[in-house]
């Protein structure tokens, strides 16, 4: 079954670059860099408790994505795993901020994933595009600091795609980004929003409001089907990531993302790995993970893709040539 999970073109909305570079990219980039990692600490199993103690993988990953060639060197490696995975478009998302350790500027970090992208492109059949994250622990400005160089370096456009805001959820807590998120839709830049992680629809609702065209996780509003029909009505994607979801105990039971609920409410969703590394996780093992427990037919797997592509930050002409090339079934 996995060969042809595999062989079926899919696209990935939300993967976390950090999150997401193997254990042997981690292990030359220690050697490399003379950094002593404990691997151990690089990812979590089942026993996770919360998105909290799974945050803290991050971390130890993060002391060897300091510099401009390991920045490089980790889009190609996730680029490889998404190739592997039958994956034809990505969005790599990142947050520049957590990159400054040993000298680089925000627009050195940027620059360098684009740099990475284009390699990555170069080695593999697969469209490569970027988001920046802001933090939802750093201040609204801090957050203007990063998202400000996607509409004031015309050259890093055609990668770098649109933004994000990530990192812990408090409940009710969205209108404290009200400002960046403005910001970036006063700059008409695509938007994304991690909310409804942690059980709270209002963030979901909030996100919204505030110009989210998707909801990264959103798992809470599998509860609430006012909030389906909502995100139907203004046509807002869900990216679901379930494997992550059962580690940071945002949903019980794999039954909870349901499935066939939203494609009876038709609600735009689509499958994602969210931290392939950090998780163990693969695009492949994702959807074996749902079929294994009848969430979908093999049969719906281009159908979600096909449909998911429209919400993809992309631009529309290689969007349409994405169509044309691997999901016109
Ligand atoms: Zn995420």
């Amino acid at each position: 079954m996995n060969r042809t999970v595999r062989e079926i073109p899919k696209i990935e909305l939300h993967c976390h670059l950090d999150g997401s570079v193997s254990p042997e990219y981690l292990a030359t980039q220690a050697e490399e860099q003379n950094i002593a990692l404990d691997m151990e600490k690089t990812s979590v199993d089942d026993d996770c408790q919360s998105l909290v103690e799974y945050l803290g993988c991050f971390d130890e990953i993060l002391k060897v994505m300091q510099t401009e060639k390991s920045l490089i060197d980790s889009v190609v490696d996730v680029a490889a795993q998404a190739h592997r995975d039958g994956i034809k478009y990505i969005e790599l998302r990142f947050a520049p901020k957590f990159h400054l350790d040993k000298g680089l500027s925000l627009l050195d970090v940027i620059s360098a994933t684009v740099q990475g992208a284009m390699k990555a492109e170069a080695q593999y059949s697969v469209v490569v595009r970027l988001l920046v994250c802001g933090m939802k622990h750093h201040s609204n400005a801090e957050n203007i600091e990063v998202f400000r160089y996607l509409h004031e370096q015309p050259s890093l456009q055609k990668y770098v795609v649109g933004v994000d805001l990530a990192g812990g959820e408090e409940d009710d807590a969205m209108y404290e980004f009200a400002e960046c998120i403005a910001y970036a839709k006063a700059h008409k830049l695509n938007i994304t929003l991690h909310a409804g992680e942690c059980g709270c629809n209002k963030n979901v609702y909030d996100a919204i409001k505030l110009g989210a065209k998707r909801i990264g996780h959103g798992v809470s509003s599998l509860k609430d089907t006012e909030l389906l029909s909502k995100l139907k009505r203004e046509d807002v994607l869900l990216e679901i990531c379930p494997c992550s979801n059962l580690q940071t105990k945002a949903i019980q039971n794999i039954n909870d993302i349901d499935i066939p609920l939203l494609k009876q409410l038709d609600v735009p969703f689509l499958i994602n790995t969210d931290n392939r590394g950090v998780t163990r996780t693969n695009l492949v093992k994702e959807y074996a993970l749902l079929l294994d427990n009848q969430l979908l037919t093999l049969e719906d797997i281009p159908l979600i893709n096909k449909k998911a592509l429209k919400y993809a930050f992309v631009d529309s002409e290689t969007k349409q040539q994405l169509i044309k090339t691997y999901f016109d079934v």
